[in-house]
Parts: structure tokens; C-alpha cells; sequence
């Protein structure tokens, strides 16, 4: 059977999909891209904006115009969530909602793409949340939180390493309580997986920020493995609208992280993700908002506009920002984002950073436009390029920073 995949949301949705196409791929079937006449599509769904969903049935209406008579299965949290009004769409044969998805998972992250599988490794070690934000609806879509427990996810590392992944991602959907369930923390979890042999680089794909122990800041600042690279959730950057959402901080905790991380890792790479236009944002909060985050070692920005979700608790809470408004607000938190990554990337400039390249032979795409040339990522998270040489994948060189070798792309 010929089954090509789409995949929408976060890491860890394509953790999940890459790993249901290596599981279905060595059951005999072939991968074929997205795109393509396929028997079977499988679309890996989300359901964080309702910009998102509407990606969702866009790619469920392109795969029954690809093969009108194909096997549609969608999975993830919009199927979740929506798991009637998806059944009823035209070729749909089956919904699958997060129960049906493993606990424990890994996967390279763009197998189809021909990038190397030893390269860059999505870990998913956790899955749910109980922290129903108000403006969320992941917890309804993914249950509550769960991991296993230290010794087992160590196991499933170690055949990661057994395999030759040189840089892990660990992923999941509110990572920080990773281990709670069984008195365990991630911290624990971190020290033993700095401890396996063969794998040269991990990432925390995303933390939230009362997680972030101070704990872990300092074990990642002297880790063997660890890299100076953070992706910690804001949302909003005024305690007012922090509190609406029942965020589980304050703007004055948030920039005590950022200033510990940036004191003991100061080339580190910072993340945020924000959200525009959410209720109660009025232009006073707003522009308190972008001269906090204008304020803050912050390397880049993730911005969500804020989208009624059904079912939250802040479809009643404060009052709705029109939605122009939330437009006008993204579209300056984005070029802030802009300017804040472009000075992050030149602070850079003239340092030596360790680099692991990227992929094997590098096929003309959007990501890959140059055909003889291959990519890497800085420990800190920039973008670089050199001429292809198959001797370099996988491997991890130092590389002093130049603007001729960066790739400056928005991320
Ligand atoms: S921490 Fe909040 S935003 Fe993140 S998944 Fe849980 S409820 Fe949603």
C-alpha cells in the first residue's frame, strides 16, 4: 500500500507522525510524499487556533481530490476534539483520537524528505497537561499528564543511541511535569540521558517557565550534552492578561529565568512563545506587552493570534479583542520577532560555535534550495551552510560564525 502523511501543530505531532510512518513502512508498505496519489493519507491534526483546524480540512478535502477512493485516517488533537464532524467528511474512513497514539515515541523528523534518520531525533517523553490554561483546549484533546517513568524512557533512549541519533529533541506537551505521576522529576530524567553514550546533543523542545527550575538551568549550563537552547511559553507579557489566562507565573518570574539562563549560558538561545490579541488586551497592555518583551534576552518569538476554542473557560472571561485588532497586534509582535533574532544571530558574529550538519544529499525544496549545498545548526540554534561534503553528515564541527555562512531565515 503506497501512504503518503501531512502532519499540523507542534513537535510533537511530527514526533508522532514520523513514527507511525517508520512503524507502517517496515510493516511493508511505502512512504510517498504528500501530494501524491497514495492509497492510504494519514493527517496528524491540530487544534491550538481555528486558523489550524481550517488547515486541518483543507488537507482532508486535498487528499479526497488527490484519491477519491483512498483510506483517510486522521489522527491528533483536532481529531480529538472534533471526532464527529470529521467522520462525516467526504473520504474519511477513520478518526483516531490521542489514546490511540503511543506513549513513548521517537522518530527522525523528516524521514520523507531524505534527511539523514541519525541526524536530529524527535524523543516524545511526555504526553497531556493539567494545567488547563483558559485559553486551551489541549488538555481536553490530549487528557491529563502521563510519562513513564525515568528508567523506562533511559531504555528508549539508549536504542536511540544504539541506532547512531547524534541530537535528540526531547518533546511533549507540558514537558516540565515530566515523571510527576511517579515522584520522579525531569531533572532526574535528564541526568541520567546526559549520561548515554553515543548521543553527542539534546534540546528541551519546550518548557514552561514555572518548571524551569533553577535546578535545571544550572545542570544544563554544566551538562555534557545539553544545549544552550530554551523554548519557554510566555503567552502574554502583562500580569493582568497572565492571570485571565490562569498562567502559572508572573512577568517578574519569567525574566528572573531569562536572566538566570543568559548569566550562566550567555550565548544561549532563547524562545518565546506569545499569543495576540488575547481578551483583556487592551492597546494600553498591549504596548506594556512589546517594551516587556522588547526588554527581555529573547532570541525569537512564536506568535499565536488569539481564537475562541470551544469548550474554554475563556470564551467567558474579559472582554474580546476585535479581530483586526488581534491582526495588527500579531503582525508587530512578529516584526519585533524580526528584529530581536536578527540582533541575536550579528551578537554572534565572529564566534566559534559547535555545528552538527545536516542530511545526506539535499534535494532542491523549500528548506533546501541549494542543491550542492548542505545545513547545520549551531548548539545556540542558528542556521549555517557549507559546500556538500558527505564526509561532514553527522558529524559536528567548530565553526566560526560569519555572515556568509548564515542562513538567516525567519523561524
Ligand atoms: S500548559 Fe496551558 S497552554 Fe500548555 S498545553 Fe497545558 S493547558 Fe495548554
Amino acid at each position: 500500500m503506497t501512504i503518503a502523511a501531512h502532519t499540523l501543530g507542534c513537535k510533537l505531532n511530527f514526533a508522532e507522525t514520523s513514527d507511525t510512518l517508520r512503524r507502517l513502512e517496515a510493516e511493508g508498505n511505502t512512504i510517498v510524499d504528500w501530494g501524491r496519489p497514495a492509497d492510504l493519507y494519514l493527517i496528524n491534526t491540530c487544534t491550538v487556533t481555528a486558523v489550524a483546524e481550517k488547515k486541518c480540512r483543507a488537507a482532508i478535502r486535498q487528499a479526497h481530490r488527490l484519491n477519491p477512493d483512498a483510506q483517510i485516517v486522521v489522527m491528533g488533537c483536532f481529531a480529538q476534539v472534533a471526532a464527529d464532524e470529521i467522520a462525516r467528511m467526504p473520504g474519511v474512513t477513520q478518526v483516531l483520537g490521542n489514546d490511540s497514539k503511543r506513549l513513548l515515541s521517537y522518530s527522525a523528523e523528516n524521514p520523507s524528505a531524505g534527511s539523514s534518520a541519525r541526524t536530529r531525533t524527535f524523543f516524545k517523553i511526555q504526553d497531556g497537561c493539567d494545567y488547563f490554561c483558559t485559553y486551551c483546549a489541549i488538555p481536553y484533546a490530549r487528557g491529563r499528564s502521563r510519562s513513564a517513568t525515568v528508567e523506562e524512557t533511559l531504555c528508549v533512549a539508549r536504542r536511540i543511541a544504539a541506532g547512531g541519533a547524534r541530537e535528540v529533541v526531547l518533546t511533549g506537551v507540558n514537558t516540565g511535569t515530566f515523571g510527576q505521576q511517579h515522584g520522579e522529576s525531569l531533572l532526574d530524567l535528564l541526568r541520567g540521558l546526559d549520561s548515554i553514550d553515543g548521543i553527542l546533543r539534546y534540546r528541551i523542545s519546550s518548557i514552561e517557565p514555572n518548571l524551569l527550575t533553577d535546578d535545571i538551568i544550572d545542570f544544563v549550563a554544566r551538562s555534557r550534552a545539553f544545549l544552550p537552547h530554551f523554548h519557554i511559553p510566555l503567552q502574554a507579557g502583562s500580569d493582568h492578561v497572565l492571570r485571565l489566562m490562569h498562567r502559572r507565573y508572573d512577568t517578574a518570574l519569567y525574566r528572573d529565568k531569562l536572566l538566570r539562563i543568559k548569566a550562566a549560558m550567555p550565548d544561549a538561545c532563547i524562545a518565546a512563545d506569545i499569543m495576540a490579541g488575547f481578551n483583556g488586551e487592551s492597546e494600553e497592555e498591549f504596548r506594556k506587552v512589546m517594551d516587556y518583551v522588547d526588554s527581555l534576552p529573547i532570541s525569537y518569538l512564536h506568535v499565536f493570534t488569539y481564537s475562541d476554542r470551544p469548550g474554554t473557560a475563556a470564551l467567558r472571561l474579559g472582554e474580546k479583542v476585535p479581530v483586526p485588532v488581534r491582526r495588527e497586534h500579531t503582525a508587530r509582535l512578529l516584526e519585533l520577532s524580526e528584529r530581536k533574532h536578527r540582533a541575536f544571530v550579528d551578537s554572534q558574529i565572529g564566534k566559534t560555535r559547535p555545528v552538527l550538519w545536516e542530511g545526506w544529499k539535499v534535494l532542491p525544496t523549500t528548506h533546501y534550495p541549494l542543491p550542492t549545498e548542505m545545513y547545520g545548526w549551531t548548539d545556540n540554534y542558528i542556521r549555517v551552510s557549507r559546500p556538500y561534503d558527505p564526509s561532514c553528515v553527522n558529524r559536528v564541527e567548530s565553526v566560526t560564525l560569519s555572515p556568509a555562512i548564515i542562513v538567516r531565515e525567519s523561524l
